[in-house]
């Protein structure tokens, strides 16, 4: 799950990706448990904007989620682990029968950019030891049209910068502590 398709805000490359099929804001059904954690901050934002959405559920911490949430902070294990620990739930976003996130409107995301979740503002970016890499999502527009990752921000209109900042809030929001020259951050959100 991840960019939608049509706000203003969006790039054209999103729009174009929808107009091919499912995006990155719909699952494949049967795979939700693996659908990225939500900060209670983050679901405040969408509370803020869309009281009545029924936009998440509560779903168990499996060893197959928290197991993927390792990969994606592959030095971290043990912060992670704790963070998510068996035998407790954690918030996600909610789909429908299709697999379609609850937040997801006939013309993309409902809503504006600043209240999604970092990891939808993220994709198809992610950050590994301080570097910016693309997530291999088949289906993913971006994916299939750009060889490099200079050239994947440039067709979103994104910055290094830009990505830099939101996993580093991402983490925070996750629980996990900010990395080296990440302090400003903390104090912008
Ligand atoms: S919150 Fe918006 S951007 Fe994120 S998966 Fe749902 S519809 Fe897509």
């Amino acid at each position: 799950m991840g960019r939608p398709a049509s706000q203003a805000a969006d790039a054209a490359v999103c729009a174009r990706c929808a107009l091919q099929g499912p995006t990155c804001c719909s699952m494949e059904p049967g795979r939700e448990e693996f659908c990225f954690p939500l900060s209670e901050t983050e679901q405040a934002r969408v509370r803020e904007c869309l009281p009545d959405s029924g936009g998440f559920v509560l779903q168990d911490n499996s060893v197959a989620f928290v197991d993927g949430v390792c990969r994606l902070f592959p030095d971290e294990d043990a912060l992670v682990r704790a963070l998510f620990p068996p035998r407790k739930q954690h918030l996600r976003l909610a789909v429908d029968g299709q697999g379609a996130c609850r937040l997801l409107g006939p013309a993309g995301c409902l809503l504006p950019r600043e209240a999604r979740p970092y990891y939808c503002r993220l994709f198809p970016f992610w950050v590994t030891g301080g570097e910016i890499m693309i997530f291999d999502a088949p289906g993913c527009l971006v994916r299939r049209e750009s060889k490099t990752i200079p050239a994947a921000l440039a067709l979103l209109g994104m910055t290094r910068a830009q990505v830099l900042d939101l996993h580093g809030r991402l983490r925070l929001l996750w629980g996990l502590p900010p990395r080296p020259g990440m302090a400003a951050v903390k104090r912008g959100f």
